[in-house]
C-alpha cells in the first residue's frame, strides 16, 4: 500500500485544490454530501449488473479496475472534503464507530446474518 501517504495531508491538498480554483464557494456541506452520493452512486453503477462472482473478480480487468479505483478516489475525496467542513475527525470518527461496533456486536462463536447490517 502507500504508508507514505497521510489523510491530513490529501486533505489539505484537496483544500488548496479547491482554493486555487476559488471552489470553497460550492464546497458547502450540502453540495459535498450531494456530490458524495453521486459518486457512491458511480461506483454502484459499474458493479450493477454483474453476478456475486464477477463482483469478486472485478479488479482482475484492468480497464474495470481503473474505473473502480478511480470512483473509490471520488467517493473519499467529497467524504473527506465534507469532514474538512464540518470539522470532523474521520479517523477518530471511524475508531469510535468500530469501538461501538465492537460493544454492539460481541463476539459470540455464532454468526448472525440479521447482525450484519445497519451500522
Ligand atoms: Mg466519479
Amino acid at each position: 500500500m502507500t504508508d507514505d501517504l497521510d489523510l491530513a495531508k490529501l486533505q489539505h491538498r484537496l483544500a488548496e485544490f479547491a482554493a486555487a480554483r476559488n471552489w470553497q464557494p460550492y464546497h458547502t456541506p450540502k453540495n459535498l454530501v450531494a456530490a458524495l452520493s453521486v459518486e457512491a452512486a458511480e461506483l454502484v453503477e459499474i458493479f450493477q449488473w454483474l453476478t456475486p462472482d464477477e463482483s469478486a473478480r472485478v479488479m482482475d480487468d484492468p480497464g474495470t479496475a481503473h474505473r473502480v479505483t478511480d470512483e473509490v478516489a471520488d467517493v473519499l475525496a467529497y467524504l473527506l472534503q465534507l469532514c474538512e467542513v464540518l470539522g470532523i475527525d474521520p479517523l477518530a470518527a471511524l475508531e469510535a464507530k468500530i469501538d461501538r461496533n465492537e460493544r454492539r456486536f460481541p463476539v459470540t462463536g455464532e454468526r448472525s446474518d440479521e447482525d450484519t447490517g445497519g451500522t
